[in-house]
């Protein structure tokens, strides 16, 4: 379970946050939804300390896996990395390095190490994972960047889960491929369901109501930092939201 607790955000003397409380748990898909520029990224990076890279970012409030706090300063930046993955919108795959090295990438950037017989091993596994292992166990060896933009999508997902994390955190992944391969990646999400606890922004309504177990609500009205207006079970916010604001987001109205 990621549980964030009071999670205020600021770009220089700029509050884009402001108290968002919000419990993720183990295992379920999260959606977050809402207008643009609402803070739904920003609070996406606060939960693996992305956000702190940011130059003149600063946060206040406490982000708990586990019941532990990974901002605690004994904690270090890597281990939080290696537990809570994250896929971005555009997909970013290494263009010139293989798929095979594209894969085991993602065990350097977190500093783990593993012997070749356990990274091929884990290489079948993240990209059977993903959806992509039947269409590249012959091309191994071929560039990631030779690959459609759904499955360099897809190879981002396996680089992510290489390192066989706990969480995974998607931001859009979806808004920059053609309906199919969406449909592979929320497959891959329903797949992975239960098994990791994923957080998935999208402005795809429908992609929120298909995924994801809760859902949650953010807007930042005008000249005001962003907080979850509401948040509950997915069927709940789409069927019967308490909020006339999310009412009218649900349905399209702004
Ligand atoms: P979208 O749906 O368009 O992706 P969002 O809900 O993800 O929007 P954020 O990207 O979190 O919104 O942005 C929230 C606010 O923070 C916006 O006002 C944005 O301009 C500001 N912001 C985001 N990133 C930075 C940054 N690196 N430096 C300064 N301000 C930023
Ligand atoms: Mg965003």
């Amino acid at each position: 379970t990621l549980e964030a607790r009071s999670v205020s955000a600021w770009f220089g003397s700029h509050q884009v946050l402001s108290r968002v409380s919000l419990t993720m748990p183990a295992g379920q898909v999260t959606a977050l939804i809402g207008p643009s520029g609402c803070g739904k990224s920003t609070f996406l990076r606060t939960l693996n300390r992305m956000h702190e890279l940011i130059p003149a970012a600063a946060l206040a409030g406490e982000v708990l896996f586990e019941g532990e706090d990974i901002y605690a300063p004994e904690r270090r930046l890597t281990e939080a990395r290696r537990r809570i993955g994250m896929v971005f919108q555009k997909p970013n795959p290494f263009p010139a390095m293989s798929i095979y090295d594209n894969v085991v990438a993602g065990l350097r950037l977190t500093g783990t190490r593993a012997s070749r017989r356990t990274k091929d091993e884990l290489v079948e596994e993240s990209l059977t994972r993903a959806g992509l292992w039947k269409e590249v166990k012959d091309r191994l060896r071929q560039p990631g960047g030779a690959l459609s933009g759904g499955q360099q999508q897809r190879l981002c997902i396996a680089r992510a889960l290489a390192v066989r994390p706990r969480v995974l955190l998607m931001d859009e992944p979806c808004s920059a491929l053609d309906p199919t391969s969406t449909r592979r990646v929320e497959e891959t999400i329903q797949e992975l369901a239960g098994q990791v606890t994923v957080v998935i922004v999208t402005h795809n309504m429908q992609q929120a109501a298909r995924v994801s177990d809760q859902c949650a609500f953010f807007l930042a009205e005008q000249g005001t930092p962003g907080g979850i207006v509401e948040h509950g079970q997915t069927d709940d916010v789409f069927g019967t939201p308490k909020d006339p604001r999310t009412a009218d987001y649900v349905a399209g109205r702004f």
